[in-house]
């Protein structure tokens, strides 16, 4: 059952190196789920995994038979296994006289890691699945005494091969546990920090600012008892008492039996991603404001031409100007997204809050779309709240965020669909929000694009099929744009029926800000 529950990909042999059996990550992982014991054992592993990592394989087993683990990373053969990449160890584990009784073939998929940022929900999994192996640590077995020793290895054997750092705190914030990956990543060693408080042995810092004790995500958790997480949009540090700084990810939940609640942080180190994350930025808004200067002249240029300013055009050349005058603008328009958006990333924008009638921003907005929406002979429905109060908000960021959803409901529905807006409001957590709903009767996100369609330049497959020539940027925009007056924004969508689109403000508005630049599309 232990093996079952761990979050990783496991198969274990006895002491010849023949496969006994594989726990159910490994079902899952190899596609063996219909499978019967007998014909997993006479299953060829080797047959999921690229040939040059063979001899790799064969080695570190004939280690661990002489009782000396070892790990590293192999390749799956492609089709043959969920994931591309795994990090794989070999460990021994020992009867109780001390003889290797069998071996365990650890894997964890790494796919994800390699290309990408660590994805919050296969944390949540990982974190349900490692809580089973801590409740095996913790728990008085009521087996016999061998076969809570024999899990105990199995479970400390899963723990240390984690990727993520671990550390199991008591109530009082004592630390009772911890792996070798976290004593790697805090630089701390074990012995060092057992028993002591872990406020005695880092802070939490958001950007510059050190996090007051009440803040802290641990004191947080234990208050509320719901799991609390951190990815890199948090902007979260890890500052230990010897200096190192670092920026991280976590995620900590209670851990309760009927005696008392501990909490359980798995933490990883984000400054690759971070450094990434950074040099992406200043890369496009370098690239942008190179761009804009020639674009500049293009439009100009070409609006010389268009206006006959420069002498008449001849039919064709008059079409082939407004095209380059078209694709000028549009190009403009592109750039001035990513300028915008790399400054509400990077905290640099202006906000001049003013109060602010969102029934005529919507109004105003729905007529600049007028042309488009009686194309497509769309029905569209708006129904402002009477006597809703103004909102102090910055109004440019307010319009370009119902543009773009609007132009958005109407770019995705088909002819003689419909569209309806509205707003309301509504409580969230106490505090009053206006609440924007803008419903189409469209294309719909496909289930597998909607964890991904916030991300920039990220378009489904459907949506590229209608309009070919989208960027992808404007619902990044919008979310950055959101995030900043402390707003929240998400949708419901089903594929061929239609999407509904929601976002809050406070009706409290927001403060201003003097940054270096002003909205620029
Ligand atoms: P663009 O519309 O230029 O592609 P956005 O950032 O505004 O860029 O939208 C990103 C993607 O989100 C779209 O390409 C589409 O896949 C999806 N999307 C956004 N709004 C809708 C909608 N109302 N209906 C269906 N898909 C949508």
């Amino acid at each position: 059952t232990l093996l079952d529950a761990a979050p990783l990909c496991i198969k274990w042999f006895d002491k010849k190196g023949n496969l006994v059996s594989v726990n159910r990550g490994a079902r899952e992982e190899h596609y063996l789920e219909g499978k019967t014991e007998e014909e997993i054992k006479k299953w060829d592993y080797f047959s999921c995994i690229e040939k040059e990592y063979h001899d790799k394989i064969k080695d570190a087993m004939n280690l661990a038979v002489e009782g000396k683990p070892s790990s590293f990373e192999i390749k799956h053969v492609s089709g043959t296994s969920k994931g591309e990449w795994c990090s794989s160890s070999f460990e021994p584990v020992r009867s109780e006289k001390g003889d290797v009784e069998y071996v365990l073939f650890l894997s964890r998929d790494i796919t994800n890691e390699k290309n990408k940022e660590l994805e919050k929900q296969s944390h949540i999994k990982k974190i349900e699945e490692t809580k089973n192996a801590l409740y095996n640590i913790l728990e008085d077995s009521k087996e016999s005494e061998w076969k809570a020793k024999e899990e105990s290895v199995r479970s400390n054997a899963i723990i240390s091969s984690m990727g993520e750092g671990l550390l199991l705190l008591d109530k009082d914030y004592r630390v009772r546990l911890l792996n070798n990956k976290a004593e790697d990543i805090l630089d701390i060693s074990a012995e060092d920090i057992v028993g002591k408080n872990i406020k005695d042995i880092l802070t939490v810092w958001k950007g510059n600012i050190a996090l007051d004790e009440k803040e802290m995500p641990v004191a947080k958790m234990f208050k509320t008892r719901q799991a609390v997480y951190a990815n890199i949009k948090d902007d979260l540090y890890f500052k230990t008492f010897s200096g190192k700084k670092f920026p991280v990810g976590f995620a900590i939940t209670p851990l309760e039996d009927e005696r008392m609640m501990s909490a359980v942080i798995i933490f990883w180190d984000l400054t690759e991603e971070k450094n990434l994350d950074k040099a992406k930025n200043s890369f496009i808004s370098i690239a942008s404001h190179q761009l804009r200067t020639p674009l500049t002249s293009l439009r100009w240029i070409s609006e010389l031409f268009l206006f006959g300013d420069v002498g008449k055009l001849t039919g064709k050349q008059l079409e082939f100007m407004e095209d380059m005058h078209k694709g000028s603008i549009h190009l403009l328009e592109l750039i001035g997204a990513l300028l915008t958006i790399s400054r509400l990333e990077a905290g640099r924008a202006t906000i001049d809050p003013v109060p602010t009638d969102i029934a005529d921003i919507t109004k105003e907005v729905i007529k600049q779309l007028k042309p488009q929406i009686s194309s497509k002979q769309l029905i569209i429905q708006f129904k402002p709240e009477e006597n809703f109060p103004k909102i102090n908000v910055a109004a440019e960021f307010l319009r370009q965020t119902v543009l773009n959803l609007i132009s958005n409901a109407i770019n995705y529905t088909p002819n003689g669909g419909r569209i309806d807006i509205s707003f309301k409001k509504e409580l969230f957590d106490k505090k009053e929000y206006a609440l924007f709903s803008i419903k189409d009767t469209g294309i719909g996100i496909p289930q597998k694009d909607q964890k991904r369609i916030f991300e920039k330049f990220y378009r489904a497959d459907n949506a590229v099929a209608v309009i070919p020539s989208g960027s992808g940027l404007g619902l990044n925009l919008v979310q950055s744009i959101v995030a900043m007056w402390d707003g929240k924004i998400w949708f419901e969508s089903v594929e061929g029926k239609g999407t509904t689109f929601f976002f809050t403000i406070p009706l409290t508005g927001m403060q201003s800000k003097k940054g270096e630049v002003k909205l620029f599309v």
